[in-house]
């Protein structure tokens, strides 16, 4: 049986359906290279750090406690330093969240009476209770501690601009600004890493006192190098996302200039601590084997991501990134118009996923979200959106974001099932 046979036989897909995805899987082959080719210099980068620093089973032994010594710990720290060309980084499993790592990040470089300037328009949504553009007073948001907030919204391309940051940054000292990378729940391109740099760079050039924070969650090993190796001071992501693999079961990483490692590190475990303790309770072998894997993760992902594109594209959706796009991260969109479409869309990804793919997903009210929000996870780590995966808020432009794909080969039956479902319920 080939596959397509198996495709109509056990998936009731038409014939014309698996005739228009091979032809979709054709147009998008040539766009496969080019992320191929960024995946062997990343897991190249990969072999060579972990040769550098001589990795071995010692690193994957577990402590308890207190964590003093934690060989495999403190190596993987410098692993990751070293791939994200930066002078120290806070690879952790205690990080419960990209929002608690990128939290974490911002506590520990800001002080009161400081000023934050989001650079590149509102950060992702689950930021502003953390800043305290949304939320109450008095329950601990960098607004209850003094810390002032300002934005600066995106040009009419998308891009960061530039004349309204220098302005601001010529007008009173701002001590941090932020860079969130991918597009979030937003229509507009997500950013390369030398995109950020380029960015950081004019920042600095501009003040260069300001510290250049990264929000690099679904960017990592997308491009060729991070954005902490040309000009921004420190990022962060989640270990359920691209960096992890696929195999890390939680977690985060703040990577960039020691001085600032050292004060993130002292508000994730406590002042004149900082790194020196954290038992690794026996995470670091899914955390250094996930590193190792990542960059052919990110690249199933990707192909995922460039196939949704061709196929969404050729049924006359609005798609963002387009097929031939460089991509700074390993989202997807695709805008409907209508909120069936985002909800069928989201029903068929679900149902083409390895873990509860007989589930419904609806949309709900989700903590940190204003918005009606619905998600499609069938994962093996809750909620890893470095697995297949899509979401996307109930509102216009109702567009759906799907992300994810620990195998090429199983999302791509994923996207078959999206447009089955879709045309199912009329949407197409
Ligand atoms: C996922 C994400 C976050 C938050 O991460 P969580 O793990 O969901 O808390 C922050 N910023 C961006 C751009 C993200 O994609």
């Amino acid at each position: 049986m080939t596959k397509n046979e198996f495709l109509m036989k056990e998936y009731g897909i038409s014939k014309e359906l698996v005739d228009f995805i091979d032809e979709c899987e054709k147009e998008a082959e040539p766009y496969y290279k080019r992320a191929e080719d960024i995946a062997s210099l990343n897991q190249m980068r990969v072999m060579k750090a972990f040769a550098n620093n001589r990795i071995s089973e010692m690193h994957f032994a577990e402590t308890t406690g207190y964590g003093y010594d934690d060989l495999g710990r403190d190596t993987l720290d410098k692993v990751y330093a070293e791939l994200f060309g930066c002078e120290d980084a806070l690879v952790r499993h205690s990080f419960i969240s990209g929002t608690h790592t990128l939290s974490t990040m911002l506590f520990g470089v800001l002080r009161p009476d400081d000023t934050l300037l989001a650079v590149t328009g509102k950060p992702y949504d689950t930021l502003e209770e953390v800043i305290g553009i949304a939320g109450e007073r008095g329950n601990g948001s960098l607004a209850d501690f003094g810390v002032k907030y300002e934005q600066i919204e995106l040009g009419n391309d998308g891009m960061p601009d530039l004349t309204a940051i220098e302005n601001r940054l010529k007008k009173s000292f701002v001590k941090a600004c932020l860079i969130q990378r991918s597009k979030g729940y937003a229509v507009r391109p997500s950013y390369t890493a030398e995109q950020v740099g380029e960015v950081a760079r004019f920042i600095k050039s501009v003040s260069p006192d300001t510290v250049v924070l990264v929000d690099n969650c679904y960017g990592e090993f997308v491009c060729e190098c991070e954005p902490t190796a040309v000009g921004a001071d420190l990022c962060a992501g989640s270990l359920i996302k691209n960096a992890g693999g696929g195999l890390a079961l939680t977690g985060g990483y703040i990577a960039g200039r020691k001085d600032l490692v050292e004060l993130c590190a002292y508000r994730l475990t406590s002042v004149g601590i900082g790194k020196e303790c954290g038992a690794s309770l026996g995470f670091n072998r899914s955390m250094y084997q996930g590193l190792f894997m990542a960059p052919h993760t990110v690249l199933q992902a990707i192909k995922a991501a460039i196939l949704c594109s061709v196929v969404y594209m050729k049924l006359g959706f609005s798609v963002l990134p387009e097929p031939s796009d460089i991509r700074g991260d390993i989202i997807q969109a695709v805008t409907f118009g209508k909120a069936e479409g985002v909800i069928a869309f989201c029903k068929g990804i679900q149902n083409g996923a390895p873990v509860d793919s007989f589930v419904t997903p609806e949309p709900w009210d989700m903590p940190g979200y204003s918005d009606q929000v619905i998600m499609a996870a069938g994962a093996f780590v809750q909620g890893a959106s470095i697995e297949f995966s899509a979401d996307g808020p109930i509102k216009p432009p109702y567009t759906a974001y799907m992300q994810g794909g620990l195998t090429y080969e199983s999302a791509r039956l994923g996207i078959v099932m999206s447009v089955k479902i879709l045309k199912e319920s009329g949407v197409i």
